[in-house]
């Protein structure tokens, strides 16, 4: 049972930010099957506005096991983090096992918070496919960041990449860009700005049959279900 909002206090106890990285190849080829190589989460108080635990694992990619030098130096993962790292389900089923101690969907209501569209509709999605696992209901909503931000602070959505959203709230990237757990505690800090300049973030995109979809404002905040192991398809 995940908790339903009360009255007054209907706001999600925690945020958990979320950034894929991939596999990749020079020049973002469509047909390329990214696979997740790295899986963090950051856990957000909604109320101290205190980063509270962050998780981290590297994944074992299966279809291209070899790194890209391209990949490599984008996200500073070597191939002997992945080598040595467990394969997806694994993984997730290691990220579940932390959400579930944190008592997110059960005691205290949650949301997760991504930097665009893609770490679920296309990351997510298709590594579901490739381990021929059900996309998890836990992660069907979500408030992507870079829409909230356009919204509230009135920018085009050229200003909503990771970097140009931190100029523009006067801040500097803190550790290593596309490093999966340093973007995400950058994307946490703009999230706690955001709070604190009185956005109420919210889930605004779901991805339903596989497809994306926008979630309207007047949809009343609901916290996600308690993670579960998805069954295989
Ligand atoms: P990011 O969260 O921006 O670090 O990007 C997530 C993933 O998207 C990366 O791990 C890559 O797989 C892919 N990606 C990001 N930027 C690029 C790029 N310039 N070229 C190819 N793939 C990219
Ligand atoms: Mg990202
Ligand atoms: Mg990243």
């Amino acid at each position: 049972m995940h908790k339903q909002p009360t009255n007054g206090e209907n706001y999600y106890d925690y945020i958990c930010i979320i950034d894929f990285e991939a596999t990749c190849e020079e020049g973002n080829q469509p047909e390329f099957t990214h696979e997740i190589i790295e899986f963090p989460i950051v856990l957000l108080n909604t109320r101290t506005l205190e980063i509270e635990d962050t998780f981290q694992r590297y994944v074992k990619p299966e279809i291209n096991p070899r790194l890209s030098e391209f990949c490599i130096n984008l996200t500073g993962i070597s191939q002997a983090l992945v080598d040595k790292a467990d394969d997806f389900p694994k993984v997730l089923q290691h990220a579940i096992e932390w959400m579930e101690q944190k008592e997110l969907g059960s005691k205290y209501s949650y949301s997760i918070l991504t930097d665009g569209s893609w770490d679920m509709s296309k990351f997510l999605n298709i590594q579901c496919r490739v381990n021929r696992l059900r996309y998890p209901s836990f992660a069907k909503k979500w408030i992507n960041i870079r829409k909230a931000y356009g919204n509230f602070y009135k920018m085009p959505r050229s200003q909503t990449k990771l970097s140009s959203m931190l100029e523009n709230l006067g801040m500097d990237y803190d550790g290593r860009p596309h490093s999966g757990l340093d973007d995400s505690k950058n994307i946490a800090r703009i999230a706690i700005r955001m709070l604190q300049d009185g956005c109420e973030l919210r889930v605004n995109e779901r991805l339903h049959g596989g497809l994306l979809l926008s979630v309207s404002s007047s949809t009343p905040i609901e916290g996600a279900p308690a993670p579960q192991m998805p069954k295989l398809r």
